[in-house]
């Protein structure tokens, strides 16, 4: 056992693993891997690795520290849709650092989520009330992959055959170009139209995409291009700033069908591109086209209003590759942030906010004006584009001397974007570096009264006064209630304590790996070094991030098996995604344009169809035996089959049953004998770091999840960092991007299109994953992979007697994960697997996960990271609740009334009225008696699915409807 950092991290010690070993007949942990992972795929112990040996968290942090200096803190002013921000301290402090937040899992139990669910609704209902449009999902990636969504959306809707979509000329580069490479996957076709001056969209067209205002700034009236597009029988997407929307007409009503963006600048830092909240809104009519969740009014037992997840059958984890999208996690921990700025400013505050931008704007122009520079557009509301004297190059290089940031356009044009962080002194600055006089500048800052301060200019002065919004937006309470910061504090804190977080207690969700996120881990996401970087600085300003993330790629690439790794996807889908698109790339390249058969195990993530289908490959699916392996049979019957076109095989290692199954290298052989790719879907990785590697398996693509194995938070629902990692020959078609800082990664230069909107994906978290691997190091990756297996066959053999585990491998060993089998109890006793779930409410836990693979089953995932006492805690429940079936089953209790049925219990539930049920209220909610000091009181009963769906609310209800 190591000692350092992974003893804090690896729940169990010596004596309590020897304790689960005793039990399970094993003399040490090592020899029950050593049982448990077949020896044909376990590594050769190798004499050295890329991995340096592990640092103390001390150390880590003087690491990063000394990474952080070396990024340089400018002023970034380059905007491209990403501005500055001030995050209010309420804000940084009680949710961005906050384990109450960032430790949640995505709300899919909802009786245990009320808190976050309401701060998503809230955010759906900041963003339908500012794009003035019906329903709004929790969030997207970022604004360019939400482009990308809409124009699928428009693809759906559109009764127009046509495969063309039309882009505005003025959207941002990375837009374009990752609507290109998103395209050209699914054969769609893009005509590029100057829209904003006149350009007519032809008739052929299934739908279009207007940036709102421009890149360039430009603001002007789309109204007639909607109209034009709309005779067609097409779609509109229009992408909108949020911030400016408080001031400009809402893009529904400019008849805009669809409204996309990012909510970046609503007090989420910059980050190096990452993560923040993408949103998309829908008018009325297409809220089944939704990508992502959807968070929806319902109620519960007792007929209060209760949130949860609406419409989930549009989801991948039920219609696969029929789904809107391959969406899973997404980036909620910022859509809360987000929201909360519109709770805490408000609609006169965030106005106000945006009236300072205008007029910081305008300010700057007039000043660049007088002195006869000229504008490409004088109707904008933060971004001008200015036409500079000389060379550009001169003019960003001033600005560089003085540590502001500007966009070089081309040799004769420079853009700048300010933002609620710039002062009277930055526009001086700026002033000059398109050489202005001196003295217009120097008295700035102290003798501010030689230059014009920014709040004599007018909002908006050149915009068409059509484009002034009128109507009211955020009139619900909750956007004008909390304005100071007690209050602000406590609604924050009220939200929380309605929520089950890692900080409460063990979250065994199979496949999730929700394991500790470290405080040290935390620490650098929050420097500025780190948080308040712009995604497109010059390479010289950001030496720090660039040395953090190749030492990242070439460690992920050591512990995988891989030649490259592109840190770019913003979540494990994205991940699939990219390096399926490789794969066709590569196909692509060797003449092989007939290969885009993608098989697909059945028992597979619903991700990995749904991500076949955007990388424009076509999905069969490949059965699995009774011990829930892939059927060997059917893989070679469905290879020969589909031979020419097979394009790539997608696995999951170990399997989603959470077995090491035997038969992987033939697969991968099989397939590879054919010519197709293995991609293998590393979500599972935790059951494999340090003792066997995916390259080694036959695999040539993966993605991992950083928010499982490396330590990245959940956040309740994302962010997410998901690498693609692969094997040299597709290192060429890993994701590139226009602004990327450096072409050249350690496997290549990567020349495949982007898959997000930033060069390096959720850059800020990296630093997370990065001090993981730092303080764990070699040897307590390895071991931590061992005490996770050792958890999981630890409760899999002391449930077994009480619940069958559903599949085996060698050994009966399972791997890191245990499918228990509850369809048994229910043929015996009626009592469901959702029963089970909400009664473990009751106890004090989360749930495992729910019926998948299998339906009728839960799986648990312990991770190395709980401790025995919680592990038997969760033993004890699972055993009391199966006795607690047994008497409903016995008849102690009837069907319809019962401690299971009616789970989970609130406090109102068991003091309001008379009690009328057959078992006690003791019963009902210390059902342990240690529950009496460490309850947790889930705030609704049981919720109606159904009747949400049925009735679909996804704004914030009033609040009548809670009295
Ligand atoms: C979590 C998971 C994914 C998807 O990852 P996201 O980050 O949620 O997009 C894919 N495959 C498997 C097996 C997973 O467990």
């Amino acid at each position: 056992m190591t000692g350092g950092f992974a003893q804090r991290h690896i729940g169990t010690d010596a004596a309590a693993q020897g304790i689960m070993l005793h039990a399970l007949g094993f003399d040490s942990v090592e020899a029950l891997v050593q049982a448990a992972v077949p020896a044909s795929i376990r590594s050769r112990p190798r004499a050295t690795t890329d991995i340096p040996p592990a640092a103390t968290e001390a150390e880590a942090l003087a690491e990063l520290r000394a990474l952080a200096s070396q990024n340089r803190t400018a002023r970034p002013m380059i905007g491209l849709g990403y501005y500055d921000t001030l995050t209010p301290s309420v804000i940084a402090r009680n949710i961005f650092e906050n384990p109450s937040w960032y430790t949640a899992y995505t709300p899919y139990q909802p009786e245990i989520s009320q808190g976050r669910l309401e701060a998503l609704i809230n955010f759906q209902t900041m963003v339908t009330d500012l794009t003035g449009l019906a329903t709004a999902n929790a969030s997207m990636l970022d604004e360019s992959t939400a482009v990308v969504e809409g124009m699928l959306v428009a693809r759906r809707a559109s009764k127009s055959t046509s495969n063309v979509f039309a882009v505005d000329a003025d959207a941002l580069p990375q837009t374009r170009a990752l609507l290109a490479h998103r395209a050209a996957a699914v054969g769609i076709e893009l005509l590029e139209l100057d829209l904003a001056h006149g350009a007519t969209v032809p008739e052929s067209v299934f739908g279009a995409f207007v940036q709102y205002p421009g890149a360039s700034g430009n603001v002007w009236d789309p109204s007639g291009v909607i109209d034009a597009v709309h005779v067609a029988g097409g779609l509109v997407v229009v992408a909108a700033d949020l911030l400016g929307l408080t001031l400009l007409r809402s893009p529904g009503s400019l008849g805009a069908d669809v409204a996309v963006g990012t909510t970046q600048r609503f007090g989420v830092p910059l980050g190096f591109g990452g993560p923040h909240a993408g949103y998309m809104a829908v008018r009325q009519g297409l809220e089944r086209q939704l990508p992502g969740r959807l968070v929806g009014v319902s109620q519960d037992a007792a007929g209060h209003p209760a949130y949860r997840l609406a419409l989930q059958t549009r989801e991948q984890h039920i219609r696969r590759e029929k789904a809107t999208s391959n969406i899973c996690t997404s980036q909620v921990l910022l859509a809360v942030m987000a929201s909360m700025y519109a709770v805490y400013h408000g609609p006169e505050g965030l106005q106000a906010i945006a009236t300072e931008v205008a007029q910081k704007a305008e300010a700057l122009a007039a000043r660049l004006r007088s002195y006869g520079l000229s504008l490409t557009s004088d109707s904008f509301f933060d971004t001008v584009r200015v036409t500079t004297p000389g060379p550009s190059g001169r003019v960003i290089e001033r600005a560089r001397s003085l540590g502001y940031q500007l966009l070089w356009v081309d040799d004769a044009t420079v853009g700048v974007s300010v933002d609620e962080t710039t002062t009277d002194a930055d526009l001086a600055a700026v002033a000059w570096a398109f050489g202005l006089p001196e003295d217009e500048f120097a008295g700035a800052g102290e003798q501010g009264e030689r230059t014009v301060p920014f709040a004599d200019a007018a909002p908006l002065a050149a915009v068409p006064p059509v484009l002034r919004r009128r109507d009211e937006f955020l009139t619900h309470p909750v956007f004008n209630t909390h304005r100071s910061e007690t209050a602000m504090m406590r609604y924050l804190k009220q939200l929380a304590d309605r929520d089950y977080a890692l900080d409460r207690g063990m979250i065994p969700l199979g496949s999730c790996t929700m394991k500790l996120n470290a405080a040290t881990e935390m620490a650098a996401v929050s420097w500025p070094e780190f948080s308040r970087v712009h995604p497109f600085a010059p390479e010289a300003d950001v030496h720090g991030y660039l040395a953090l993330i190749e030492q990242l790629e070439v460690w992920l690439a050591e512990v995988t098996g891989y030649d490259a790794v592109s840190l770019q996807p913003n979540a494990g889908s994205q991940g699939e995604l990219a390096g399926l698109m490789a794969i066709r790339g590569y196909h692509r390249a060797n003449g092989d344009l007939d290969r885009t058969v993608c098989l697909i195990p059945s028992s597979a993530h619903g991700t990995n169809a749904a991500s076949a289908v955007l990388a424009g490959m076509r999905v069969v699916v490949v059965a699995c035996d009774e011990a829930g392996n892939v059927d060997l049979g059917d893989l070679r019957a469905k290879i020969s089959a589909h031979a020419s076109e097979l394009a790539a095989l997608m696995i999951t290692y170990p399997s989603t049953h959470g077995v090491y199954e035997h038969d992987v290298l033939e697969i991968t052989q099989a397939v590879h004998d054919a010519g197709g790719q293995v991609y293998i879907d590393g979500a599972n990785l935790n059951a494999l770091l340090g003792y066997a590697r995916f390259g080694d398996l036959g695999g040539d693509v993966s993605h991992l999840n950083l928010h499982k194995t490396f330590a990245i938070p959940h956040g309740g629902g994302g962010p997410g960092v998901g690498p693609v990692a692969a094997k040299a020959h597709l290192a060429a078609f890993l994701p590139s991007h226009p602004f990327s800082q450096r072409k050249d990664h350690a496997g290549g230069v990567f020349d495949g299109g982007p898959i997000s909107a930033a060069p390096h994906g959720s850059a800020s978290i990296l630093p997370i994953s990065w001090a993981y691997v730092r303080m764990m190091g070699a040897d307590g990756l390895r071991d931590a992979t061992a005490a996770a297996v050792l958890s999981a066959n630890y409760i899999a053999a002391r449930l077994r007697e009480h619940f069958p585990v559903l599949y085996t491998g060698e050994g009966g060993l399972v791997a890191h994960e245990c499918i228990l089998d509850l369809r048994p109890l229910r043929e015996a006793t009626g009592v469901s697997v959702d029963d089970v779930a909400k009664r473990l409410i009751d106890y004090g836990f989360h749930a495992p996960t729910m019926s998948f693979p299998v339906a009728g089953t839960l799986m648990v995932e312990p991770t190395e990271s709980e401790d025995l006492g919680e592990i038997e805690r969760f033993i004890e429940a699972m055993i009391a609740i199966k006795a607690e079936a047994q008497a409903v089953a016995a008849g102690e209790w009837p069907a319809a009334d019962n401690p299971l049925v009616n789970a989970p219990h609130t406090a109102e539930a068991v003091v309001a009225g008379e009690w009328t049920h057959p078992y006690s209220r003791e019963t009902a909610v210390y059902p342990v008696h240690s529950l009496v000091r460490t309850k947790y009181w889930p705030p609704v009963r049981r919720i109606d699915q159904a009747y949400g769906d049925r009735n679909l609310v996804c704004a914030c209800p009033p609040i009548e409807a809670f009295a």
